[in-house]
């Protein structure tokens, strides 16, 4: 492990150059031990924010802060990025049935907007679709002619490319207007003890996406739900507020 001439960035053996993050020496071998997490304060929503084992915690707690003495204990390690991943994956420890239930209630609460969301709008119907980040409004096109607006929030993206889920509060590409509450769900996940929650970026499925989805969606009495499709992947939306723009010629369109 080599830190590179750009003090961020570090060369692993194994997954080559990716950004540098500091975890104790008992986490970068170890298993189960907890996964604590401190951030620095001018930046809250860092990817990789510093971690450290339940026992380090002990040792922290009792002395107080990090000091000579916590931090021989912690004898904090270098990691890449995912090497970093791999170690938070393999040591977070969380009630699994408090985020089962919490996923079910979210999916259930945004099936049965979906359902009305998608009918009323014809979301699915439409020819073509644009969302602006500045504004924060999706809009849905047809036959040349803007029929649907919509208020919507970014929850996070999804890459084919390597099979994993970002957060938008961690995405630096998107703009503070779509991606500012979707820090709401890391709040609850930092309350809740829940990794898919707290962590910025890990392994996904497209389901994964959905369902994080919907814990947005339900914290913000979403209308629904959508996803447009990028380059290597998806941009999950959730949608608070929605109204035909040109109602006037629906008639002709859909036939309503
Ligand atoms: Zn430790
Ligand atoms: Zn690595």
């Amino acid at each position: 492990m080599i830190m590179s001439d750009d003090e961020k960035k570090v060369e692993c053996d194994t997954h080559g150059k990716s950004d540098a993050t500091f975890v104790c020496q008992h986490l970068s071998c170890g298993e189960k031990l907890g996964f604590n997490i401190g951030y620095d304060d001018e930046n809250p929503y860092e990817l990789y924010p510093d971690a450290w084992c339940d026992k380090c915690n002990d040792v922290l707690n009792a002395e107080g802060e990090w000091n000579d003495e916590s931090e021989k204990f912690a004898g904090i390690k270098l990691l890449c990025a995912c090497c970093y991943e791999n170690v938070r994956e393999k040591n977070w420890l969380q009630d699994d049935e408090v985020f089962h239930d919490l996923i079910c209630s979210s999916f259930r609460y945004l099936e049965e907007k979906q359902k009305t969301f998608m009918e009323e709008y014809k979301a699915d119907e439409h020819e073509r679709w644009d969302w602006y980040q500045e504004t924060g409004k999706l809009v849905f096109t047809h036959d040349g002619q803007p029929q649907v607006e919509a208020d919507i929030h970014f929850s996070g993206t999804f890459s084919k490319k390597s099979n994993t889920w970002m957060w938008a509060w961690a995405n630096e590409n998107l703009d503070e207007k779509v991606k500012a509450s979707s820090r709401n769900v890391k709040t609850i996940g930092e309350e809740r003890g829940l990794k898919q929650l707290v962590a910025g970026h890990w392994d996904a499925t497209e389901v994964d996406g959905w369902e994080m989805t919907s814990v947005l969606a339900k914290n913000l009495n979403a209308i629904g739900a959508y996803r447009t499709p990028s380059d290597n992947g998806f941009t999950y939306m959730v949608v608070t507020k929605a109204k035909w723009i040109n109602k006037g010629i629906l008639s002709k369109i859909f036939g309503a």
